[in-house]
């Protein structure tokens, strides 16, 4: 280790005021370096996730100890505690041989740099190649797999193009084998050569024809035939062939060095795969069951180590330091209740209650406010804020969008105005009486406020003129001070990492967080993805409301709601066209919305004003299209699943769906969330190309049903918990097996986690130390991935 570098960073870092700022992408990555090297029980779990006091703490004594070493190099630690060999995981991959950096900048494309990385790049499936048959037994129409000599091959014409045609023949038979565009294969293929075949057969002319199998030459250990064969997500320029040659090379060589951080007793308890045995099974797996096991162990990885993440932030959160209790003027919430124009529904109250009861507490609030699209949240949000102000403190209120920024800060303004009067109008400050014995100061805060407006929301804010901010990310810019901050809230959290919660709340000592969601999910989940806060649920909407009228139609029936849209349009509504989920890749759907764009725009709506939102555009163009449509500028918005959750265009009333089978319930239902907005009646329209009775069933109940909770305990039976994984991604670990695992999992994860943290919070026991570096590594990727 180079003392001197590390004693360089870390006396950055005390000077900067430990903002973890004196190496790029923060010091943990740094540390993580030196992991084994460092005393015991020295290096933190993660440097990122303590607060000040504890960073210049710790800083401090590993100085101290470090102006104590005299030589240049600490002593190594002893390789038993955890074996050294590991850190060349970390290495970027062109340290595998075979890898070019030609063919590394490929990597990139798909997420891996790291040696680490393309062992944890798994497959999306395998195919089945284990079936081993002679020619003769050889099915047509079955993926299987032929060992076979070969008699002759060469290129031959076929149409237009030079390909491959080859004999072979075991002592059951012979057989042909064509590969097309492949002229080069007839050279490598020598008279005489064992070659493996793996693929589907045909018969042509009653002879049995392999048609572009996988082959390769018969050896002991097979990549691409004759076994469960991986089926890698490929990048242009890398071939499956190639991918897979590359990952089985590095399996076979790394994956044996993969150390293993789960502690053995629990590994035993709760029957997971050892740790290297998992990744290589995960790749090439022996057997069915094997990959399942690899698959299983992968999985409660990736979940044990996100609930170990929550319930030390919510500890840290919770015991960091006193909040500022807040007592509610009850009078205040009172006043401002009844001058509601409608009443509270009964959950709406409820959810008050607990939230005015937390501010109280001086224990920080750390709550997730969860309420469909239109249960209210807005108006609880604004009672919370009120009740803030009334006590002198500051509340922040944070929306991912310019656009729900500004619509929050005209709600928020006309319930204020409602309950006293407005006294002056400007752009971004905005004064009541009437409402608190003194005024009461509302201000908006975007990236495009203008920058004079800017200046004053800030001076005004830290001289605690201001008692409520409303905005978007330009809430937690350097510029913007609190003179007292007592509650943050931040909406749609989804869209938000844990970093920009975490700096939103930094604005503060120890303010009250209130996050809000309009996604549903279910308890037993919610508990699991959101461990780290408490819940509070919105389960009723206001009364009065027109249900959304949903109708799945066949294909050949989309005309029909073509009409229905013009009619729609014609009326003065807007209809959203949402475009279909083809693959899990944001570019490829983006290119079909693009597709169907032109053809909606141009062949069904040529006479209406169309307008295409879609993953690929910049946050800016996004919000200008939103904008126009929002404005009425735009008739009919195609859109890919992108669309802004919680924009409110009370005008439009047509969502139709294009592939609705595609999509889970729960996503369906928020899509159908943005229409019924207004006066008017509503419609969803789903339609479906070819859907698998499965799916038959789910659109029929989501005509049925309205209940959003009721649809998202569908999605979670039916398709697992991996279906709502994507609603909170920012900011956590990845999650790749998890998708694939099962509620019993979850579970057990979550219980795993809750014993270890009870027993070892700070993961300081000896047999934890690797745990403890695994935790520190991967939250630190999660946390450098939101940024990016
Ligand atoms: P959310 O933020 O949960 O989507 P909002 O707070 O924006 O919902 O409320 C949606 C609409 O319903 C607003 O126009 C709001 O004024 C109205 N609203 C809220 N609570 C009630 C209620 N209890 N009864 C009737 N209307 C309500
Ligand atoms: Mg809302």
């Amino acid at each position: 280790m180079d003392v001197a570098t590390l004693r360089k960073i870390l006396e950055l870092e005390r000077k900067r005021g430990c903002r973890d700022d004196a190496v790029l992408g923060g010091l943990d990555r740094y540390l993580q370096r030196w992991a084994l090297e460092f005393p015991d029980g020295l290096l933190p779990v993660s440097y990122a996730a303590l607060n000040k006091r504890q960073r210049e703490e710790w800083v401090g004594t590993v100085l101290d100890r470090l102006n104590g070493v005299k030589t240049g190099t600490v002593e190594r630690r002893k390789k038993d505690a955890s074996p050294a060999q590991h850190e060349n995981l970390d290495e970027p991959i062109t340290a595998v041989k075979g890898i070019s950096t030609n063919q590394a900048a490929k990597f990139r494309r798909l997420g891996v740099y790291t040696v680490r990385d393309l062992l944890y790049l798994f497959p999306r499936r395998h195919i089945d190649y284990s079936k081993m048959k002679t020619i003769a037994e050889l099915q047509v129409g079955v993926e299987q797999t032929t060992v076979a000599t070969v008699w002759q091959a060469q290129v031959a014409r076929l149409g237009r193009r030079r390909s491959t045609e080859a004999v072979v023949g075991d002592g059951t038979g012979n057989m042909k084998v064509v590969w097309f565009n492949q002229p080069y294969l007839a050279k490598k293929f020598h008279t005489n050569a064992q070659l493996v075949l793996s693929g589907k057969v045909s018969l042509y002319k009653g002879i049995k024809v392999f048609q572009s199998p996988e082959y390769e030459p018969l050896t002991e250990d097979l990549t691409h035939t004759g076994r469960l064969i991986p089926v890698y997500p490929l990048t242009e320029g890398l071939s499956s062939r190639v991918v897979r040659r590359l990952v089985k090379e590095t399996v076979d060589r790394c994956a044996p060095q993969i150390y293993d951080f789960l502690p053995q007793e629990l590994r035993a308890r709760a029957q997971l795969l050892e740790l290297s045995e998992a990744v290589s099974q995960a790749h090439y797996p022996e057997s069915e069951s094997l990959k399942d096991g690899a698959r299983r162990r992968l999985a409660f990885d990736e979940l044990f180590l996100m609930q170990l993440g929550l319930l030390s932030r919510r500890r840290e959160w919770r015991d960091g330091g006193r909040a500022r209790p807040i007592k509610p003027d009850y009078q205040v919430i009172q006043a401002f209740v009844d001058s509601l124009p409608f009443a509270l529904t009964g959950a709406q109250q409820r959810v008050m209650r607990e939230i005015l009861a937390d501010l109280a507490k001086v224990r920080p609030m750390t709550r997730l406010l969860q309420g469909e699209v239109g249960s209210g949240k807005t108006v609880v949000a604004t009672a919370a804020l009120l009740g803030t102000a009334a006590c002198g403190y500051q509340g922040a209120f944070m929306a991912p969008t310019e656009i729900l920024a500004e619509q929050h800060f005209a709600n928020v303004s006309a319930l204020l105005a409602r309950a006293g009067r407005e006294d002056e109008t400007q752009e971004s400050l905005r004064t009541f009486s009437g409402i608190l014995p003194r005024q009461l100061t509302l201000a908006l805060l975007t990236g495009s406020t203008k920058k004079s407006e800017k200046d004053r929301v800030y001076q005004a804010t830290s001289e605690g003129r201001v008692s409520m901010v409303v905005g978007t990310h330009a809430l937690i810019q350097e510029a913007v001070e609190f003179e007292k901050l007592g509650l943050a809230i931040v909406d749609e959290q989804h869209r938000f990492g844990v970093m920009q919660r975490t700096a939103l709340r930094e604005k503060g000592s120890n303010p009250h967080l209130l996050v809000m969601t309009a996604t549903p999910i279910p308890r037993s989940l919610a508990l699991t993805l959101y461990g780290d806060l408490d819940l509070s649920v919105i389960d009723e909407l206001p009364a009065g409301r027109q249900p959304v009228r949903t109708r799945w139609l066949e294909p050949e029936q989309r005309d029909r709601a073509y009409r229905f849209i013009r009619k729609e349009v014609g009326e003065g509504r807007q209809a959203f066209i949402i475009c279909p989920l083809i693959e899990e890749s944001e570019v490829i759907d983006t290119k079909a919305a693009i597709t169907e764009y032109e053809r909606l725009s141009t062949e069904v709506f040529p006479d209406l004003r169309v307008g295409l939102v879609h993953g690929k555009l910049k946050a800016v163009d996004k919000e200008e299209v939103m904008r126009k449509f929002r404005e009425r500028e735009l008739d009919v918005l195609v859109a890919t699943s992108v669309i802004e959750v919680g924009i409110d265009v009370p005008n439009a009333t047509v969502m139709f769906v294009e592939g609705a089978d595609r999509f889970g319930l729960a996503q369906l239902h928020q899509f159908r969330g943005r229409v019924g907005r207004g006066e008017q009646a509503s419609y969803c329209v789903l339609v479906a190309e070819s859907p698998t009775a499965e799916a038959m069933e789910r659109l029929s109940l989501l005509e049925r049903t309205h209940d959003g909770f009721v649809l998202a305990e569908e999605d979670l039976k039916s398709r697992g918990p991996g279906e709502f994984f994507g609603t909170r991604q920012s900011g956590l670990p990845d999650l790749r097996m998890a998708r694939l695992s099962d509620m019993g999992l979850l579970e057990l994860a979550r219980r795993e986690a809750a014993r270890l943290f009870k027993q070892d919070p700070q993961l300081s026991l000896p047999e934890h130390r690797a745990l403890g570096q695994e935790m520190a590594r991967v939250w630190q990727d999660g946390f450098t991935g939101v940024e990016a």
